[in-house]
Order: structure tokens, then C-alpha cells, then sequence
């Protein structure tokens, strides 16, 4: 019988797609890597896997301990599914702006989630951070993978992300695009690829206008999981060969046209890479390969990025003759 005994067994070796209307006009192909194939929805079901073997290994985690992180979306629910699996528990921390949708699926995995006030400083005792290391200290055998400084989260990318997509690729690969988060993604399957291709593959990140890896101050952006307002120890700065910035805007009309042009219903990241993805590949040759990395499903952002009265709020809709149409790549 061709059976899985675990869902852990799916983790990774996600399939590539060509990218066919959205890339329209561009010499070179786009390929993507289609993350929302993982059991848990996400990319991050790789560094959820990685991180909890390694803690296993290092005593840090100990049989029947408790996971505790603050996560609100895609981390938690990779490491809801490898905990359940191996037996751990899960206390996840969120801020009181997550949607209940998100909690709720925390809570449908069997993870108990702690919801904190936004409208407090960092230094607060109820803030997301004090209540999250205060959890780790006083949970008992609780182990707190902190995804922005574990080695493991890129480690986790160079040893599966990385791999995948040169033997996908046939070695072919030219440029790599990925969002910049935790900066995990880029860093681990860059350094890979880099090093695989003696440094002939160019590796370009894709930034939320504002966020710090473009050169911004942290200024607020829309798009969910990219973009950062420090620099974490998980960011290689020695990796990238160009960081790209888009607009809210963009990102989302390209989101939007990538489930009706291509039908991948994917997360505002997804459509923030894609724009950098087609920027490059205007700029490249006919036998040039970009690959970009599409984290998430659309599941979690229909009340948003997919609904009309949302994006007409956020001026996303506009289309006065000044501007151009949305999900258009400039
Ligand atoms: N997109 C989404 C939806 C994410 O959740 C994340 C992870 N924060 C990223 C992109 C960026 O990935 P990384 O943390 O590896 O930089």
C-alpha cells in the first residue's frame, strides 16, 4: 500500500509551476515554488520539523515538554503538527490584532494560545514579549524555539529548500526571489544555491516599502509576514545580491491576479515576491530561470487581500488614469 504513517513525512518537496500570464512580456521563465503543498499550508512547516529535532537532540526539548512561542499564523501551526505528532504540547502566544480565524486554527490543532493587549509597550508585563518569556521560564520543560535567532530556521532551508530547487531545476536556476521575514528563507536556500553554483546563482530579496531590509525605519506596512523593524540574527547580510521593494499596493493586486490568472490562491507575500520575480525576469535573458518562493495559502487573507470593501478602504482599488492598474509590474 502506498501509505504515510505521518504528515511529518510530507514536510517539504513541494512542487515548482510556471508562472505563464502574470510574467507576460519577460524574456526569462518564472518558476514557483508552491509552499502552500506542506501539510501545515506554509513553508514553515520545514523550520518547525528542523528546529524541534534539533532541540530533541541538544536535551533542550524534553520528552512531554511544552513548546512555547510567540507565533500567530504559519510557525504555529507547523509546530502544532510535529508536536502532536511527538508528543509535545503547544502555548503559543498572540497579539490581540490576529484574526480569530488564525487563533482558531492554533486551537483546532489541540495548541492552547494566549492572546495578549497590542496597545502596551514592548517593556510591559502584559505585552506579547514579557508574557511569552515569562511563559518559558515558568512553564515547566517548556522550550521556546524562537524562530528570529535559531540557527536552525535557515539551517532548515539550506538542507531541504535549497537542495530541492537546483536538483528541480536541473541546475538551471539563475535567480532566486523570496520575502524577507525572519530572513530564514533567503539566507538558508541562498547560501545553497550560491555555494552549489559557485556563486553564479543571484539571490534577490523582496522587501515591504518601509521595512528595514529595504532600507526603511520599520514604517508600517499591510503585507503579513515580511518586512522587519530590526535586524534578526536569522538575516545572512552577506547573502543577497539586491533587495527589491514593493508597495501594499502591488503586492496585493499581484496576489489577487495570481489566483485569477494562474489560480494560485496565495498569501500578500506570495504576490509581493512575484512582483520582484517579474521585475527580474524582465531584466534577464532567454535562458535565465528565476525561481521565487511562494510561502502561503489564501486561505487566511479572504477578508482581506480578497475582499473588495477591504482593499477599496486601503485606496488598493483606485484606478484613476494617473495610476496604474492594480497587479500591473511597473
Ligand atoms: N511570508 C509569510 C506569509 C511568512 O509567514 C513568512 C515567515 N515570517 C515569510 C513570508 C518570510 O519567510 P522568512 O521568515 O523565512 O524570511
Amino acid at each position: 500500500m502506498r501509505v504515510h504513517d505521518s504528515l511529518i513525512e510530507l514536510m517539504g518537496n513541494t512542487p515548482l509551476v510556471r508562472l505563464r500570464k502574470v510574467t507576460a512580456g519577460a524574456p526569462a521563465q518564472v518558476l514557483a515554488k508552491v509552499e502552500y503543498f506542506n501539510p501545515g499550508g506554509s513553508v514553515k512547516d520545514r523550520i518547525a520539523l528542523r528546529m524541534v529535532e534539533a532541540a530533541e537532540r541538544s536535551g533542550a526539548l524534553k520528552p512531554g515538554g511544552t513548546i512555547v512561542e510567540p507565533t500567530s499564523g504559519n510557525t504555529g501551526v507547523g509546530l502544532a503538527i510535529v508536536a502532536q505528532e511527538k508528543g509535545y504540547k503547544c502555548l503559543f502566544v498572540c497579539p490581540d490584532k490576529v484574526a480569530n480565524d488564525k487563533i482558531a486554527v492554533l486551537r483546532a490543532y489541540g495548541a492552547e494560545v494566549v492572546v495578549c493587549p497590542t496597545a502596551v509597550s514592548p517593556d510591559h508585563p502584559d505585552s506579547y514579549y514579557s508574557v511569552s518569556d515569562r511563559l518559558a521560564r515558568e512553564v515547566p520543560n517548556a522550550w521556546k524555539p524562537d524562530q528570529y535567532s535559531n540557527p536552525e530556521n535557515p539551517a532548515s532551508h539550506y538542507h531541504s529548500t535549497g537542495p530541492e530547487i537546483w536538483e528541480q531545476t536541473e541546475g538551471r536556476i539563475t535567480h532566486f526571489v523570496a520575502g524577507v521575514g525572519t530572513g530564514g528563507t533567503i539566507s538558508g536556500t541562498g547560501r545553497y544555491l550560491k555555494e552549489v553554483s559557485d556563486g553564479r546563482v543571484k539571490i534577490i530579496g523582496a522587501d515591504p516599502e518601509g521595512s528595514v531590509y529595504s532600507g526603511g525605519t520599520g514604517r508600517p506596512y499591510l503585507v503579513e509576514g515580511v518586512g522587519e523593524d530590526i535586524w534578526p540574527a536569522t538575516y545572512d547580510t552577506t547573502i543577497c545580491d539586491e533587495i527589491i521593494a514593493v508597495s501594499d499596493r502591488d503586492s496585493f493586486g499581484m496576489t489577487r491576479r495570481l489566483a485569477r490568472e494562474e489560480a494560485l490562491l496565495v498569501g500578500g507575500s506570495c504576490g509581493m515576491a512575484t512582483v520582484a520575480a517579474v521585475r527580474v525576469a524582465r531584466n534577464a535573458g532567454p535562458d535565465d530561470v528565476v525561481v521565487v518562493l511562494l510561502p502561503d495559502s489564501g486561505r487566511g487573507y479572504l477578508s482581506k487581500i480578497f475582499n473588495d470593501e477591504w482593499m477599496a478602504d486601503y485606496g488598493f482599488l483606485s484606478t484613476a488614469a494617473n495610476e496604474h492598474a492594480v497587479g500591473e509590474v511597473l
